[in-house]
């Protein structure tokens, strides 16, 4: 098989008829802790997204390492490791300056909360350990010496496209109402489908999605959002997940507008300023902040989508002073997202209702052929821009107030006139103001 990393994109199409006969490639570090944990007479195997992203020749994120050894076995057997969360039998070595997790075969006890298991017993058997995973595709394992092991048709799944729960989905999403929200994730990082009996699992538990903290929602959604296909967030709303999790979206995506915001999400960039702005492009900007702040983003995040949002008009017009004054008013690095966003708010709205906006795009165009050629000469558009300081202006008499003030009008006598940002232009200019 062909294990070239270069692309992301999921390999659609994997042949392996015979699973023992497969062989994988895996990071140096991986082999050696695999044969150290062998040497010492128990089983190790890469395990979970690793063996998935391999199979589909996608770059794994991390490498999970699973074994029979218990914790203290595999940390007698490594000089630097970490009790990263030894209870729940993980152990990070660390190879060089990276860490692997390595983590003891599991049975995981009853789960009371709709989260985390109540208790976790150490197996001696691999297959109780994949038995505990969430999908098939995520219950594979691999080494040199077994091979590719598949209890559960993980690859059938893979060649299908399919998302399929290990066991009874039902009983499955009970255990842990956020893996309901990963069959999502994954659906849409590799453009599979919810297999039908998991898929109606989903609507039928969707309540539960209660118990899931607003923390765990953000990250499932930011990674559906950041996918290469972040349209099918669609899902979270068809399926009942963000009915009452997050109304705003849920409502969004009911209306008629939603099939411009999906658009939309497919149109802006991989960021997630971008694409948290289309979600929320027809929110209010008060249900916008209100819906960012739920999902605990950071201040930042929450400012500029919420901004973006306010922004749903541009009246900048297309000369050098007036796109000067719109980088003093919205920042360097807020408006290329004004205009990202408005670009691809516009295209989606051409590609949807058919109706061509050629005037859009164009003012569209002309706006960021400003800008860029405004910021490659280093214009001035800021005060700290100015050829004189708050300091000068002391020196030359000027006191409290009035120092912030005349700084503000050479400021706009500048973004009009550029050639006056010179100081003995500025002090003769002050004369007059
Ligand atoms: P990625 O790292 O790309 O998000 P992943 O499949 O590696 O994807 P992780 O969250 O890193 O996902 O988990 C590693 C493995 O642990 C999964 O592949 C799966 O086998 C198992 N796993 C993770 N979370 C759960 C869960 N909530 N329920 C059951 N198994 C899980
Ligand atoms: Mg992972």
């Amino acid at each position: 098989m062909n294990t070239n990393f270069d692309s992301n994109e999921p390999n659609i199409d994997i042949h392996i008829d015979n699973c023992e006969d497969f062989t994988m490639e895996m990071p140096a570090p991986v082999r050696e802790i695999i044969n150290t944990i062998e040497s010492h007479g128990f089983e190790a195997f890469a395990v979970g997204g690793c063996v998935r992203d391999s199979l589909l020749e996608r770059a794994p994120d991390d490498w999970d390492i699973t074994t029979s050894a218990l914790p203290e076995q595999v940390k007698n057997m490594f000089p630097r490791t970490i009790d990263t969360g030894i209870q729940h039998g993980t152990v990070t070595v660390m190879m060089k300056n990276t860490g692997y997790e390595i983590t003891t075969y599991r049975i995981d006890g009853e789960y009371e909360d709709g989260r985390h298991p109540n208790s976790v017993e150490f197996s001696s058997k691999l297959v109780d350990d994949l038995k505990r995973r969430d999908f098939t595709i995520n219950a594979m394992a691999y080494n040199d010496n077994a091979h590719l092991v598949d209890e559960f048709d993980g690859i059938g799944d893979l060649n299908h496209h399919l998302i399929r729960c290990v066991g009874d989905a039902r009983e499955r999403f009970t255990e842990d109402a956020l893996r309901m929200m990963r069959a999502i994730r994954f659906s849409a990082q590799l453009g599979f489908t919810i297999e039908e009996q998991t898929y109606d699992a989903i609507l039928a538990l969707a309540p539960a999605i209660s118990k899931v903290s607003m923390e765990r929602v953000m990250i499932e959604l930011g990674k559906t959002l950041l996918s290469d296909h972040p349209d099918y967030v669609i899902q979270f709303v068809e399926t009942g997940l963000f009915k009452d999790k997050l109304p705003v979206v849920h409502r969004i995506l009911s209306d008629a507008h939603h099939k411009i915001v999906l658009e939309m999400l497919k149109l802006s960039k991989k960021d997630m300023i971008l694409r948290l702005t289309a979600l929320l492009h027809y929110a209010s900007p008060e249900d916008a902040r209100k819906t960012l702040r739920d999902l605990k983003l950071d201040n930042h995040t929450v400012d500029t989508v919420t901004r973006l949002v306010s922004c749903a008009k541009l009246t900048i017009h297309e000369t050098e002073p007036d796109v000067r004054e719109a980088l003093h008013v919205y920042g360097r690095d807020f408006f290329p997202y004004l205009l990202d966003h408005h670009e691809a708010a516009t295209i989606a709205k051409e590609r949807v209702t058919g109706i061509l906006l050629p005037s859009q795009k164009k003012h569209l165009a002309a706006l960021r052929r400003l800008s860029t050629e405004i910021l490659e000469r280093g214009d001035c558009f800021t005060i700290k821009d100015l050829d004189i300081t708050g300091h000068d202006l002391m020196e030359y008499g000027l006191k409290g107030p009035e120092i912030g003030k005349t700084l503000d009008s050479l400021l706009h006598m500048v973004i009009e006139n550029p050639a006056l940002n010179e100081k003995g232009a500025l002090i003769a200019l002050i004369e007059n103001l």
